[in-house]
Formats: structure tokens, C-alpha cells, sequence
């Protein structure tokens, strides 16, 4: 065991159980270890890493904005933070934006936002309308707004009572969601392809279904851009897919390229409910994270990725395809969607991941015996290519 875990283990929360590996260095799609060993690293930090390891746009964004400012609270203006939301904004065509440090903050955002919603619809009174509808196997984060929002029991036992309010449906069952709502109801929370749970996209008939639903019953329709936003899936945001807007979105993963971030969008509609003082966070828009999202942002434009994941992934998901024919035996299916693709297992992964792993390939694990393959968003056809030999290789032995 290395010295790094060693230490780990001795003194931090043994909430992530006893890591395998310790990483001193990174460039590309590619990731060191502490004894030198290499991997192709389609982890990606958990779809984190938008641009790989070091991109040399980010670094120079990153390490100049270090040198000049690197905090200076909400109490003053930076120059980062508006130059991202004007580009969130830009594309959604209005709105307006709150940045905050992870994703679980994201969606408790998009709780609080749901809260004013129901408020005001209820003409000022708060607790008459505040339910909302989320999807079976959803997952939200684990604070404590989020935690309720994650109906599994893996996430939720021990810390009950949860926030009250929330409501179970099924995914891609418009009929499910339409007997869920009630006229407590303020909003649908749902991710446009779950992520934690095992990669399954919405499908763009039940996301377009459900926009009407929400519209008729003046219920906001929320969606959790954590993992599947910022180009993952070949479009900017998941819920392009189905060409529907949502009232609000949460984002954070991808969005800082491996500097902590969260963020959400909401109408202006929704923003005109805040007031000053009426939510806010320390580190929200702080000038580094926004120079980290800034320069994925720029880079996302610069380098085309966004139609190079929609392209790449196309031949890429076939070759994954004929692996699942080459090994009936232990693989069942192909899942996901552009990047944020995988591999369905007949029995639960972990001892395949750890295989992967030695053959020096990093990936991760989800629900359903999902082993999902998260490369940067520039990773290149032949780093594709190589995934699948290591895969090949792996499986053979
Ligand atoms: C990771 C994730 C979260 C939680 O984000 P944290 O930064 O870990 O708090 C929420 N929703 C989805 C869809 C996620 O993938």
C-alpha cells in the first residue's frame, strides 16, 4: 500500500471505503499513479474532467487567474462569473444564473426555487404547495434536501426523517407522473439521462409529454444537468435532445473541468422570486472556479467537442456493441448516450472494474451491474479504440 493511502485510510472518513490507488499526475486522457503506472483514465474524476488532465487553456485560465484574484466573495463583482452566465444565458436565449461549489448545492437551489414557485402560486402562503415529483433510482446528491430527493435506500438509511413533500414516479411513464402530481405539487425534478443509477436516458417523447404535463398543471419542470450536461451526451445540455426548455437546471460535473463548481439556470420568471438576501453561499462564482468553467466553456467552442462526442461516440458505442456479442456470457448491453456510456454486466462489475483497472484502464462503477466509460470530452478515436482493446483484453483473460 502506498504511503498516500496509507495516510488516507489512517485519517480521513472511511465513507469511501479503502481506495485502490494513488494519483500524483495527469495530461490528456492520460493518468499516473504513484508508482509510475499509466492509465487511460475514461473516470474522468466521474465525468469531471471535460477537457482530460492539464489542457493547457484551462491551466493558463486557471493558474493566471491564481496570480490576480483568487476570492474575493459575492460582497463585490469579479470578472469571471458574469462572463460565464452571460454564456449559459447566451445559449439558453435569457435567463439568468446562481453559481455555487458542488452539485448537491445545484439542486438545493432548484428545491428553494420550487419552494417560491409554490409560494407564489398559492398567493404568498407558504407549505400549500411544495411537493415535488421525482424518478425512481434518481440520483440528486446527499445533502439534506438532495438525500430526500434520492429515493435509495443505500443514500437515505440512517438519516431519517427526511425533508417531507417528496414523490416518487417512473421514468419515461408519462402515466405515472400524471397520477403523481397533485395540486400540491410545485415541481418535477428529474435528470434527462440518470447517471448513479445505471445510464438511462429519458426518451424524448415521455421529456416532451411530461413539458406539456408541467405546463398544464403549473408545475416546473426541473432537470438535473450534473452529470449528462456541458456536451457529455453530444448536445450542450441533455434535455436538447427532446427540443424542450426546462424551467431551471442545475449543472456542476463538467461545468468546471476539474475545479469544484455547481451552477444553476433558471428563467426569469424564477430569478424575479429572489431578492437580495434571499439565498446565497461564500464561494459561489468565486473568480478561479469561474475562470476553470470559462475556459471549458471556450474550449468547448474552440475545439468543436461538442459534435466530436456526437460523431465519436457513434463508431465508439458500436465497437462496445460487438463486445457485448464477443461475451454473451458476462455482458448484456450497451447503455448511455454519447460519452456518458457503458457496459451492463450480468453479475454486479466491482471485480471487473478492479480487472480493467490492472489492465490499466480507469472506469466507474453504477447501479444496475452498470460499468460506466466517462472519457474527456477530447478524447481522441484512437484513445476510444484503445478503451476497447484494454476492455477486449480484459474480458478474454
Ligand atoms: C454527482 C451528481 C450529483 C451530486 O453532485 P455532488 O457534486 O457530488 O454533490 C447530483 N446529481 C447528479 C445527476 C449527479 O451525477
Amino acid at each position: 500500500m502506498s504511503q498516500s493511502i496509507e495516510l488516507w485510510k489512517n485519517n480521513l472518513l472511511g465513507n469511501y471505503g479503502v481506495p485502490p490507488v494513488a494519483f500524483s499526475r495527469g495530461k490528456g486522457a492520460r493518468v499516473w499513479d504513484e508508482e509510475g503506472k499509466e492509465y487511460l483514465d475514461f473516470a474522468s474524476g466521474i465525468a469531471v474532467l471535460s477537457l482530460g488532465h492539464a489542457h493547457p487553456h484551462w491551466l493558463k485560465r486557471v493558474c493566471t487567474q491564481a496570480e490576480k484574484l483568487s476570492h474575493c466573495s459575492n460582497l463585490f463583482a469579479n470578472e469571471n462569473a458574469p462572463r460565464v452566465a452571460e454564456r449559459i444565458n447566451r445559449h439558453m436565449g435569457g435567463g439568468k444564473m446562481f453559481f455555487c461549489n458542488s452539485g448537491a448545492e445545484a439542486n438545493e437551489c432548484l428545491l428553494k426555487i420550487s419552494r417560491l414557485w409554490g409560494r407564489s402560486r398559492a398567493n404568498g402562503e407558504e407549505g400549500k404547495i411544495f411537493k415535488v415529483v421525482v424518478c425512481e433510482n434518481a440520483f440528486h446528491g446527499r445533502l439534506f434536501g438532495t438525500m430526500a430527493a434520492t429515493p435509495q435506500e443505500k443514500i437515505q438509511n440512517g438519516f431519517r426523517p427526511l425533508l417531507p413533500g417528496i414523490t416518487v414516479a417512473k421514468l419515461n411513464d408519462i402515466e405515472s407522473f400524471r397520477t403523481a402530481i397533485d395540486d400540491e405539487t410545485a415541481a418535477v425534478l428529474l435528470e434527462p439521462v440518470q447517471g448513479e443509477s445505471g445510464l438511462t436516458p429519458t426518451t424524448p417523447e415521455f421529456l416532451r409529454a411530461l413539458r406539456e404535463l408541467c405546463d398544464k398543471r403549473k408545475v416546473l419542470l426541473m432537470c438535473d444537468e450534473i452529470q449528462c450536461g456541458i456536451g457529455r451526451t453530444g448536445k450542450l445540455f441533455g434535455f436538447e435532445h427532446a427540443g424542450i426548455v426546462p424551467d431551471c437546471f442545475s449543472m456542476a460535473k463538467g461545468l468546471g473541468g476539474g475545479f469544484p463548481i455547481g451552477a444553476v439556470w433558471m428563467r426569469d420568471e424564477l430569478a424575479a422570486l429572489f431578492h437580495a438576501g434571499s439565498h446565497g453561499t461564500t464561494f459561489g462564482g468565486n473568480p478561479m472556479a469561474c475562470a476553470a468553467a470559462l475556459a471549458v466553456l471556450e474550449t468547448l467552442d474552440e475545439e468543436n467537442l461538442i459534435s466530436h462526442v456526437a460523431e465519436a461516440s457513434g463508431a465508439w458505442r458500436e465497437r462496445l456493441a460487438q463486445l457485448v456479442k464477443d461475451f454473451p456470457e458476462i455482458l448484456v448491453e450497451v447503455r448511455g448516450i454519447g460519452f456518458m456510456s457503458g457496459l451492463k454486466f450480468r453479475e454486479a462489475p466491482a471485480p471487473w472494474i478492479a480487472k480493467f483497472r490492472e489492465a490499466g484502464l480507469l472506469t466507474v462503477g453504477a447501479g444496475n451491474n452498470v460499468v460506466r466509460l466517462l472519457p474527456p470530452l477530447n478524447a481522441s478515436v484512437e484513445e476510444l479504440n484503445e478503451s476497447v482493446e484494454i476492455l477486449r483484453k480484459a474480458l478474454s483473460a
